[in-house]
């Protein structure tokens, strides 16, 4: 069976995110999203609502399973027995801190081989910070995340209205 491991912060999962994932789902048997602890951020949910929000969006990709972790990837790969990390990228922005990554995971754990899935054009300017900037400002983030977790987001921000 061949095991895929999506990591990442998922502050929230937005739309670019869930077309990774799913894309990862039609390649590997099954996927593991994994919620990270980066001590760099200051998250807008907790690790548990992050974990609950990406299992209400990835409900319909059977293969797909959710989890979270705080040490590093590399051992979370060796401890679930995966063989690959896959990850998006956005622009060349996104590269060399990959590649260094990619570099650093191999370098840890020499049976996992990191694969590079690039955005879906439509995505390529998106991020959770650009939909955190959006929905503190008043702003419409509906084209920008599953529909399952506008509420939860403009909650955060006293926001409660239809969407
Ligand atoms: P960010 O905080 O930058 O949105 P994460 O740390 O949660 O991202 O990212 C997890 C993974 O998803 C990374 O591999 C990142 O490059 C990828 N990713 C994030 N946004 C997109 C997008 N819009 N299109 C493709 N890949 C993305």
């Amino acid at each position: 069976m061949k095991l895929a491991i999506c990591p990442g912060s998922f502050d929230p999962v937005t739309c670019g995110h869930l077309n990774i994932i799913a894309r990862a789902a039609a390649m590997f048997d099954k996927v593991i999203v994994v919620v990270m602890v980066n001590n760099n951020k200051h998250p807008l949910f907790t690790q548990d609502e992050r974990v609950e929000l990406l299992r209400r969006a990835t409900a319909d990709l059977p293969n797909v399973e959710v989890d979270a972790y705080g040490g590093m990837l590399a051992e979370y790969a060796r401890e679930k027995n995966a063989t690959v990390i896959v990850k998006g990228l956005r622009a060349m922005s996104d590269f060399e801190y990959e590649f260094q990554m990619a570099l650093t995971n191999r370098k840890l754990n020499p049976s996992v081989e990191t694969v590079f899935l690039t955005t879906n054009a439509e995505y390529m300017y998106l991020s959770s910070s650009l939909v955190k900037q959006v929905a503190e400002l008043g702003g419409d983030i509906r084209e920008f995340v599953p529909a399952c977790i506008v509420k939860d987001i403009l909650e955060k921000y006293g926001r409660n209205e239809e969407t």
